[in-house]
This record gives C-alpha cells, sequence and structure tokens, in this order.
C-alpha cells in the first residue's frame, strides 16, 4: 500500500476554519494524522452527522471517510493538536495534552447555533502522546461512539461522535486488536486542564488569553459582570453541578473523572471505562484500574465539587482573591442537591415537593443498594404501579429479594402518590419520558464489538438505533431491556483503551 499523502487536501462540502489556531502557538502544535491502512466505516451517527449538516449520503465520496480516518486533509482545515494538563487520580499529573487526539478545526452548527470543532480520536502520535501510540482501538472507539450518542438521547451534556472508522492496523494493548478512529463534534474540547496547565507553569498571560477566548466564544454575557472570571467559574461550577445529578439519575458512571477529562462546557467527556449502573452499588467502580474507588458511582458528586476547586486555583490569579473564587465555588452542593431531589421526584413520578420526601428517595436507596436490584429495570417499572392494585405489582416487586421491605416502602409510597392526587396513568407517561428502558449495558456494547471485530457491523447499528430511543418502549427489542446474562458479571472495563 502507498501511504496517503496527509498534506494534500481534498474539498468536502464542509467548510472547515480553526478558530482554536488563533490562540498563541504555545497553547498547540499543527500536525498530520499518521494515515491508517485501508479505513473502513465502522458506524455512523446521522443524529450527530445532522448537527454539521452532514448526512450519510456524503460518504458516497471516498474522500469523506479518508478525511475522517485521518488519511487526508479537508481544505481550510488546520489540524492540530492541544496542550493541557492534570490532576490524575487526585495527583498533580504535570503536562499531558492530546496524546492521540487531533482536532480537524470546526464548522458551522446546522441550527445557527455557532461553531463546532470536529477531532479525530486515535489518528497517531502527537508531541503529547508522552509512552503512548496515539492510536484507538476498535473496542473503545465503539463505546465512545455508543455512549456519546447514548448521552445525547438521554438529554445529558456530551461531546458527540459522528462515525468510527476501522482498520485491520495491529495494536497492542493486554492483546492484539485492531486500530479505530472515532470523529467527536463538540463546540469545544476544552479542558478544566487546559487552565491548570497554565497556572502551574505561572504562565498567567496564556491563563489569561485562555480564559478571554471561552469568554468571549461560550460565555460572552458573562462579559458585563462585574469580575467575569469569577462568573465564568460559578458558571462552570452550576453546569457541573448539573451534569454530576444528571449522571446519578441515570446511573452513568464516567470512570475516569480526571480534570483533563473534565470539560468546561459542562459536557461529559473522554469516554474510557465508563459503565451504566446495572445492580446497584452506591459503591460500584466501573473502572477496573480505579482500586480506591475515588470514581465510584457515590463518590461522583464530591469529584466533580474537587475538580471545580481545582478550576477555581487556577483561576485564583484571574480571579484576584481567595473570597471571591470561594464564593464562586460555594454553590455547589446546593445546585447539586436541588437538581438531584428534582430529578429523584420525576423518578419516582412525583409532581410536587412535599415534607418526607428525602427520607422516601433514602429508604428506596437503602432497599436498591442492600438488594442489588437493578437500578435501570427498576424505575422503569416502577412507572407501571397502580394505585389501587398491589397486585400488579409482581414485575417490580420481584426485582428485590427482600419482599417485605419492598412492600411496606411501596405503602409509603401509594401514601405519597394519594397525597398528591396522582393518576396512574399521567404519571406512567411522565416517568417513563425520564427513566430509560435501554441504556448502554456494557454487555451489549460487548456483543456490537465482538460482532463489529468481525466485520460484522449489524449489531452496532442496530444497538444505535435503539439508544437513540431510549425512553420509547420498542417491543420488538425487549431482551435489550433486560437483565444481564450470566456472562456479562465477568466483564471488567480498564483505562487501557
Ligand atoms: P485518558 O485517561 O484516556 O483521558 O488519557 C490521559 C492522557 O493520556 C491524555 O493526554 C491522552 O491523550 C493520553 N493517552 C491515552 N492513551 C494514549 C495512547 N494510546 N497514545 C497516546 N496518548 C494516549
Ligand atoms: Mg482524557
Amino acid at each position: 500500500m502507498t501511504t496517503p499523502d496527509t498534506t494534500a487536501t481534498v474539498d468536502l462540502p464542509l467548510a472547515f476554519d480553526n478558530r482554536f489556531a488563533g490562540l498563541p502557538p504555545a497553547f498547540y502544535t499543527h500536525l498530520q494524522s499518521t494515515p491508517v491502512p485501508a479505513p473502513y466505516l465502522v458506524g455512523f451517527s446521522d443524529d450527530a452527522a445532522a448537527t454539521i449538516g452532514l448526512s450519510r449520503a456524503a460518504l458516497d465520496d471516498p474522500a469523506v471517510l479518508d478525511v475522517f480516518s485521518g488519511n487526508r486533509t479537508a481544505t481550510g482545515s488546520r489540524p492540530l493538536a492541544a496542550v493541557y494538563s492534570g490532576h490524575q487520580f487526585g495527583v498533580w499529573a504535570g503536562q499531558l495534552g492530546d496524546g492521540r487526539a487531533i482536532t480537524l478545526g470546526d464548522v458551522a452548527a446546522a441550527d445557527g447555533s455557532g461553531r463546532i470543532e470536529l477531532q479525530l480520536k486515535g489518528s497517531g502520535k502527537t508531541p503529547y502522546s508522552r509512552g503512548g501510540d496515539g492510536r484507538a482501538v476498535l473496542r473503545s472507539s465503539i463505546r465512545e461512539f455508543l455512549c456519546s450518542e447514548a448521552m445525547a438521547a438521554l438529554g445529558i451534556p456530551t461531546t458527540r461522535a459522528l462515525m468510527v472508522t476501522g482498520s485491520d492496523m495491529r495494536v497492542l494493548r493486554e492483546s492484539v486488536e485492531t486500530a479505530a478512529v472515532v470523529t467527536r463534534a463538540a463546540p469545544s474540547f476544552i479542558r478544566f486542564g487546559s487552565f491548570e496547565h497554565w497556572y502551574y507553569n505561572q504562565r498567567h498571560d496564556e491563563l489569561k488569553v485562555l480564559a478571554d477566548t471561552v469568554l468571549a466564544q461560550f460565555f460572552p454575557q458573562l462579559l458585563q459582570q462585574s469580575n467575569p472570571y469569577q462568573a465564568l467559574l460559578t458558571e462552570v461550577t452550576r453546569r457541573t453541578a448539573h451534569l454530576m445529578a444528571q449522571w446519578q439519575a441515570v446511573g452513568f458512571m464516567h470512570g475516569v473523572m480526571n480534570t483533563d477529562n473534565m470539560s468546561i462546557l459542562g459536557l461529559t467527556l473522554d469516554y474510557g471505562p465508563f459503565g451504566f449502573m446495572e445492580a446497584f452499588d452506591s459503591r460500584h467502580i466501573c473502572n477496573h484500574t480505579d482500586q480506591q474507588g475515588r470514581y465510584s458511582y457515590a463518590m461522583q458528586p464530591r469529584i466533580g465539587q474537587w475538580n471545580c476547586f481545582a478550576l477555581g486555583q487556577a483561576l485564583l490569579p484571574l480571579i484576584g482573591s481567595v473570597e471571591a473564587t470561594e464564593a464562586a465555588l460555594a454553590g455547589f452542593e446546593a445546585i447539586y442537591d436541588q437538581r438531584h431531589a428534582e430529578l429523584m421526584r420525576a423518578k419516582l413520578g412525583l409532581a410536587t415537593v412535599q415534607a418526607g420526601d428525602d427520607a422516601l428517595i433514602d429508604a428506596l436507596f437503602a432497599i436498591l443498594q442492600a438488594n442489588h436490584v437493578d437500578f435501570t429495570l427498576f424505575f422503569r417499572r416502577l412507572g407501571q404501579l397502580q394505585l389501587n392494585n398491589i397486585g400488579a405489582d409482581a414485575p417490580l416487586r420481584d426485582l428485590v429479594i427482600d419482599r417485605p421491605a419492598f412492600d411496606a416502602w411501596a405503602g409509603q409510597y401509594r401514601q405519597r402518590l394519594r397525597a398528591e392526587g396522582s393518576q396512574d396513568p399521567a404519571r406512567a407517561l411522565a416517568m417513563n419520558a425520564v427513566n430509560p428502558k435501554y441504556v448502554l449495558r456494557n454487555y451489549l456494547a460487548q456483543t456490537a464489538i465482538e460482532r463489529a471485530a468481525e466485520k460484522d457491523f449489524s449489531e452496532l447499528a442496530r444497538l444505535q438505533a435503539i439508544l437513540r430511543r431510549p425512553f420509547d418502549e420498542q417491543p420488538e427489542h425487549q431482551r435489550y431491556a433486560e437483565l444481564p446474562p450470566d456472562w456479562a458479571a465477568g466483564l471488567e472495563v480498564s483505562c487501557s483503551s
């Protein structure tokens, strides 16, 4: 095979620019991706592509696949890898950066909301690769692709994934796997660690340039405030608190909440060893590498807050005082608690706020914990509860081993529902709109990955289509909503990707 010339440009139906390249040169390195042999399409998201006005038909031109495999460069794209630093597992890790991601540039959002950056993940080494090979394996790329789109469909802020391309090129992890490239899309991939980078290098001029750029591009309304940097921290703290509440409400666990994986826009970013809660255990650790459980389900909100403090530290020279920085951070707990309580009430179908709600919710979580109840199934079935028909509880009750505990709680719950005049059909409708029937269970992803490794991408497409409509019944796909099979218990996900 002749190596494609990645410097020769090709016209795409996308008008590329690269505003990140407008930052001073210290922020990034311009470079070309490293081509992969004979790329092929693995998955494509019509929904994500529509956000930039691209359709699947564009793939009829093989140049499109080449560009999104890193084998050719689109006109107007000035590819670059960005530098950042971060705290990993609570410890300052120093310089990191896009070690295997290359930002191609940005294109117009189809809805006129601004620009959207396109980034290739797994497209080869960069000056920030440290010891890594700059590649991503098919397995982790499919996981990122599926989960980005699943989260978007759940209404949770996230980076998107346009497509995955694969290549038979071999990549060594714990075993030999094959390479893939994910095209990610987001208004920005700037991280908390992007700010920490300049703070810890004592380069406050660059810190200011970054903050001013982020304010101007994404938070222009904050520029009117007396201290825009404090306002920025307040807003990022708010968004992060909301994001944590949303993760908890659907049982999403990120797995690697290092500050370099925290989006300044409050998006879910950098999908690695994530997982959705199945048998409920608040101490569950989805990342096999995280032995201390720093990023367990129960810890996520606190770590989200910790990460905001790390960002606050980095912004301190711009904000000007510790007091003003603390004031910006102070809102986290109250904002999180309120959002979390709102989401929990919605999950239980409670339309009003009443004294005792917290106790009712806590009592339910104690039952879920003690009985390791499947999180998604329980809440979905809870929506089918009928006020005056205890017999109809069976499918729900069957999920709980301690039936007397369930019956006692269900009695209190019915009383609470009656107290607000709740009606079964309306409540079921409202609960089905917030309690997903379908989430990306690890074993479902695993099945799609195993088929894809054999070049059968139909299961991936099917799963993707199901997860696009997580709240819809889709009776024809019932088996995707059921308890995981026994073999799924042995699945482990690590940082290796
Ligand atoms: P992560 O924990 O996946 O967010 O990665 C942490 C850092 O390691 C980031 O700077 C990544 O770009 C880098 N990294 C991870 N895997 C690789 C790889 N295979 N090659 C180069 N850099 C990598
Ligand atoms: Mg990362």
